[in-house]
């Protein structure tokens, strides 16, 4: 999710892990892209939010020449569409000071310093996030109380997320980590029955974290993300696109 945006492992590699799988890595020039071997008959090239990875979906029996003139034919395609999504999707560098944006479920807040030298916390009051204290907290330490918050809420609101969900899909998930991540929405160790969340997710809008959700069960009842993977997520979401597509683009520049 983004594995779907993400990684994929490719068929008999004997994955346990279905957004994190190594493909082969093809380099030209300056730009590397993930090679994935699949059942299609057209190749897929796509720039993965939110760091610019480039994937490119080829024919098992394409060779690899074939597969490299392709990719260089490409190059200036790629660093112009990197640029678009780095420049869309990284964040502008938070400080942390008073009356700054900050979003929760795809809504933003100002931030309240509040330091009287309590406890440091964090919640959301009448419309805006208070940041209790002590004086003088720099910002980096500001910033990491932001993101455990941001973990807690994750967590929070994917317990009942997925208790909904594991009846309707007929799946059981056994676990359920949050951690900041650069590059995956979501992943789903399928064998153990784990789902792991980005903790960023807590600044999309609900319906998007519901999709990354949903995505990562599916992979329970489907490893890649074939046909029947996108049949799954057409029966259990069938607005998933939109969605997907909400979660990459969210929020709107400019950033507040
Ligand atoms: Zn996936």
């Amino acid at each position: 999710m983004v594995c779907e945006e993400g990684k994929e492992r490719e068929k008999g590699s004997g994955g346990r892990d279905a957004a994190c799988g190594p493909g082969m890595l093809l380099r030209i020039g300056e730009i590397e892209l993930l090679l994935l071997r699949k059942r299609i008959r057209n190749l897929h090239l796509r720039i993965h939010p939110p760091d610019g990875r480039a994937s490119l979906s080829v024919p098992y029996r394409m060779p690899l020449e074939a597969v490299r003139a392709f990719a260089a034919s490409k190059l200036d395609w790629i660093r112009r569409k990197q640029t678009e999504v780095r420049g869309r999707s990284l964040a502008i560098p938070f400080s942390y000071c008073e009356g700054e944006g900050h979003y929760l479920w795809g809504d933003a807040y100002p931030l309240r310093l509040i330091e009287n030298g309590a406890r440091a916390q964090v919640e959301l009051v009448a419309g805006e996030i208070l940041l209790h204290l002590s004086p003088g907290t720099p910002k980096e330490k500001r910033g990491s109380l932001l993101d455990a918050w941001y973990r807690s809420r994750v967590r929070e609101a994917a317990l009942p997320l997925i208790a909904l969900w594991e009846p309707r899909m007929g799946v059981r998930v056994d676990g359920v980590a949050v951690q900041r991540m650069k590059t995956l929405w979501g992943s789903c160790h399928v064998r153990r029955r784990r789902i792991r969340l980005n903790s960023e997710l807590a600044k999309k809008p609900v319906d998007c974290f519901e999709y990354v959700v949903v995505h990562e069960m599916a992979h329970l009842l489907v490893r890649l993300h074939n046909d029947r993977f996108r049949a799954l997520l057409d029966r259990f979401l069938p607005d998933w696109q939109a969605r997907r597509q909400r979660l990459d683009t969210f929020p709107p520049r400019p950033h507040p």
